[in-house]
């Protein structure tokens, strides 16, 4: 994807940048707001165990263009629509993973978290070469599962991934409840969970913790050159 940089252009002044953590308001988990004094938010302190720390690549403010982006890249009526935000996503992805292969870690093969009807992602993955025969679907979803229950009979694993190191991606993340379940299933079946990478951390501008780290956070312009694992926002500069 030689035009990567061009093809995000559009989304460019949309994107905000990830916090480190740990920082006092951000979750160590997901890298969204957590209540003052708290160490996770509500979602990922409901999570099991040991739930793998998500690498958001961007915000997705409610109701701005990331979040447009990531809902109408599968569900536009228009296929020109969905064509056009599936290619930029694309692009972001491909920058994204190549400027952050370390920061993600050493991966066997890559999957995308699937719904009940669909598999959402892969046709933004497929773009991208560097995933070219690096992916396999090796999750199926349950028909008949809770959507907002992290419950990792959610997936199936029809396959053999003992021992496999895989890359977990997926479009957006909200509740947490799709890839904590994936990541529980797969660990339960011996693999090992890389990333997980996730386009954008859905953030709600209304509460309270999330509205106080956007005011400073938004302003900042984001980098391609820097994730929330190598070089997060801090509200504070290091003393150390
Ligand atoms: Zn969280
Ligand atoms: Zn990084």
């Amino acid at each position: 994807m030689a035009n990567a940089k061009e093809l995000i252009l559009p989304l460019r002044g949309a994107l905000v940048p990830v916090p480190a953590q740990p920082q006092d308001g951000v979750c160590s988990t997901c890298h969204s707001s957590a209540k003052p004094g708290y160490a996770r938010c509500l979602p990922c302190a409901g999570a099991a165990a040991d739930p793998p720390e998500i690498l958001p690549i961007t915000l997705s403010v409610h109701g701005e263009l990331v979040h447009s982006h990531l809902r109408n890249y599968k569900d536009s009526p228009a296929t020109g629509v969905r064509s056009r935000m599936s290619l930029r996503l694309a692009a972001l992805l491909a920058t994204f993973m190549a400027n952050h292969a370390g920061c993600v870690g050493d991966w066997d093969y890559a999957t995308c978290i699937p719904s009940a009807t669909r598999v959402a992602l892969q046709p933004v993955v497929s773009r991208i070469a560097l995933f070219a025969g690096r992916c396999r679907q090796v999750l199926d979803a349950t028909p008949d599962a809770e959507e907002r229950v992290i419950d990792p009979d959610r997936f199936a694993v029809p396959v053999d991934v003992r021992g496999h190191r895989i890359l977990l991606l997926d479009d957006t993340f909200v509740s947490g409840a799709s890839m904590f379940s994936a990541a529980a299933a797969l660990r339960g079946h011996g693999a090992t969970i890389v990333g997980p990478v996730v386009i954008g951390r859905h953030i709600q501008p209304g509460w309270p913790p999330s509205a106080e780290l956007l005011s400073w956070i938004a302003k900042r312009p984001w980098d391609a050159a820097r994730c929330a694992r190598c070089a997060g926002e801090r509200l504070r500069a290091s003393l150390f």
